[in-house]
């Protein structure tokens, strides 16, 4: 195997998620803290954040973040209203650095789009409120998230997570001050699209995820994806960009600094 380099980040994974796959959070994650990795565990529904913030208790290179993805307004939900309020309440009692995923998803179409878009802007209220940037969730729904983010002044630099929108959404979003996130599919034949946008975003608003335990980059496709994957992640993007992958770890740990002050 590859010598992994230390202080490589994560900005988007799925301990729970993982663990349904046969992957074990705490062997993972004390591998990770012998590679001084750091990252967010990132939240998907209303209820998952005390689990979550029990597992990475012992790991404070861990974050958490915590929100309701679009899949919130699909069939068999509660009530958006009774989702909010859990949700909150979980957040008065742990400490999360941002709120997220959240977002819309006409990939799945969960709901309708006017519910979708509804939880997605109660939960920037929440971001606002509590002064916390916010993970955006977007599959096949640029225009949309277009508007919703061009609406906004946004008081923390948020992410847009697994970028695989249009340069336009690059170009606002990195105007907004986000960061752009970028995830295995990178590494994928087909997706040349997204390797130029990636070239496009300025280095300052970059920042690099697994999405685990999805999206496992090239050349370990075929399993369940982990943050132990990253280093594949980085090297794409340290060719796309042109410069080693250890200014790429410095330039990405000033980053996630950024995101999280
Ligand atoms: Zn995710």
């Amino acid at each position: 195997m590859q010598k992994i380099p230390e202080g490589l980040i994560d900005s988007h994974f799925h301990l729970l998620s993982m663990q349904k796959k046969e992957i074990e959070s705490i062997k993972l994650l004390e591998e990770m803290k012998l590679l001084s990795m750091t990252g967010i565990d990132v939240g998907v529904d209303c209820d998952d954040l005390k689990e979550r913030a029990l597992l990475t208790q012992s790991y404070p290179f861990i974050h958490l973040s915590a929100g309701i993805g679009p899949w919130g307004v699909g069939d068999d939900n509660p009530p958006i209203q009774e989702q909010l309020d859990t949700l909150t309440s979980l957040l008065d009692c742990h400490t999360v650095c941002a709120i997220g995923e959240i977002g819309l998803d006409n990939y799945w179409k969960y709901g309708t789009k006017e519910l979708q878009e509804q939880l997605f802007t109660c939960q920037i209220d929440i971001a606002q409120e509590r002064k916390l940037p916010i993970i955006i969730h977007n599959r096949e729904a640029d225009e949309q998230t277009f508007q919703i983010l061009e609406q906004y002044s946004f008081k923390k630099r948020g992410i847009l997570h697994c970028f695989q929108g249009t340069q336009e959404l690059a170009d606002l979003a990195v105007k907004k001050g986000f960061f752009i996130s970028f995830a295995g599919n990178l590494t994928y034949k087909n997706n040349q699209k997204i390797r130029d946008i990636l070239t496009s975003v300025p280095l300052d608003h970059l920042l690099l995820e697994t999405d685990s335990p999805y999206l496992t980059p090239v050349p370990m496709r075929g399993k369940p994806n982990t943050p132990l994957n990253m280093i594949h992640i980085y090297e794409m993007a340290s060719s796309l960009k042109a410069i080693s992958v250890e200014s790429l770890v410095l330039q990405m740990q000033t980053n996630f600094q950024s995101f999280l002050t």
